[in-house]
């Protein structure tokens, strides 16, 4: 009873904002002629988006390997990036610094031992929930962060991750759109651009990275105006913590919304509205068959899931968030629909979720799915571009296209003529 009264609630807001950006986008179309009224100004960016130019964005970051934080290759990374981001006109990049120490050996937690044989984790008396708090079903097979240099068979990419990570200063990249009519109000579009594991780190995040830089390639065109704000961000230090998200966070939590300097009209930290994850988009296969092997293919049925973490203190505007982007997705996403979950966790939208209405994007729910072992690839030596085909790719490019349509909605774009 109590949840379906809080969906309610959640739609009747989602619907408001929806209503609010379609009023807001009538009225910039109003001095045009009628031919112009047929134009749906958020179908015309989701189909500025391209299955050729997101592979080629993806193919770019492997180009850096694992991009693993703390490394030459990392840094090469964020360096590329950034005149990706300018050369889309995203003006004013900028970077977060912070200062990166790991916990002490000696305190960490061991690593799980890892088993080869797939159980069935929804058995009897499976009491144990997933990280993030669902109830895992079905077979489950191992899963970790492969560490052996040795089992990356291409001995090119073998060397190019071979440079050890160093604690010390670490950056993040981000670029902001500035709203027309709100610049003191944003949203926030994230993915973490890190990665490890001895492979291209092509799904994780690569994936995330390059519909993140995608959008702002889109909406940064000079004919789209945005009433709000919108600021596209590269985090660094996923793997290790969500650290980079973190420093942000603690950082700049408190700077949000104020006018500096004073009567400038500028706003270095809009008003955080919501902030949208974007972390390993490409792979929905199913779930591993009991035989622990997987289909080859992308499942026909294959779900984007859109997960906000119930036990927040902003879960309800995290839970209306969730629902704006499904919605965008049964309207403007080609191939796959989106399903909206209770249980985000492990990824940069957590440090944000008791602040502002937060949630993540991905290929499959993060605990009882990834968690399970659906995606074979994650911090392995096989998440290589050449691990995916067009299936996979054209999946990652549905949810761009879900956010994309969302964000234009509640940032409230428009085309200038
Ligand atoms: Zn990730």
């Amino acid at each position: 009873m109590r949840s379906k009264v809080r969906i309610a609630a959640a739609l009747a807001l989602s619907a408001g904002l929806g209503a609010h950006a379609v009023a807001q986008r009538a009225r910039g179309a109003a001095p045009q002629a009628s031919m112009d009224a047929a134009a749906d100004p958020v179908k015309v960016l989701v189909d500025r988006l391209d299955l050729e130019r997101y592979k080629a964005v993806i193919k770019g970051l492997t180009a850096f390997g694992d991009r693993r934080q703390g490394t030459d290759r990392n840094r090469a990374a964020i360096d590329w990036i950034e005149a990706q981001l300018k050369s889309y006109g995203c003006g004013n990049t900028e970077r977060l610094k912070y200062d990166y120490q790991p916990a002490p050996a000696a305190t960490r937690a061991p690593a799980p031992a890892i088993g080869t044989a797939p159980t069935n984790a929804g058995g009897r008396g499976a009491a144990t929930l997933a990280a993030g708090g669902g109830r895992p079903r079905g077979v489950r097979t191992p899963t970790g962060v492969n560490t052996d240099p040795n089992a990356q068979p291409d001995l090119n990419l073998r060397a190019l991750n071979s440079q050890p990570t160093t604690p010390g200063p670490r950056e993040e990249i981000y670029c902001t759109k500035i709203g027309v009519t709100r610049p003191d109000e944003m949203y926030i579009v994230g993915g973490h651009m890190d990665g490890h594991g001895w492979g291209e780190a092509a799904n994780d995040d690569g994936s995330g990275t390059a519909l993140v830089m995608e959008l702002a390639r889109v909406l940064s065109s000079p004919d789209v105006q945005t009433e709000r704000s919108l600021r596209f961000i590269l985090w660094n230090n996923e793997e290790t913590g969500l650290n980079g998200s973190g420093a942000y966070v603690d950082q700049r939590r408190d700077r949000q919304g104020k006018e500096d300097p004073p009567g400038s009209g500028r706003y270095p930290e809009p008003k955080w509205l919501g902030m949208i994850q974007h972390d390993m988009m490409l792979f929905d296969h199913g779930m591993p068959r009991a035989d622990g092997t997987m289909s080859k293919e992308q499942r026909p049925e294959a779900d984007i899931n859109i997960e906000f973490q119930v036990n927040s203190k902003m879960a309800a505007q995290s839970q209306s968030l969730a629902w704006a982007l499904e919605g965008a997705n049964e309207k403007y996403a080609t191939d796959y629909p989106a399903l909206v979950g209770p249980h985000m966790t492990n990824t940069d939208s957590t440090p944000f979720m008791d602040v502002v209405a937060a949630i993540s994007v991905r290929e499959n729910e993060r605990g009882t799915q990834i968690g399970n072992g659906w995606d074979p690839q994650w911090h392995q030596p096989t998440d290589v571009y050449a691990s995916y085909s067009d299936r996979d790719f054209r999946f990652g490019l549905n949810a761009a296209q879900t956010t994309l349509a969302a964000v234009a909605q509640l940032a409230g774009a428009r085309l200038r003529k």
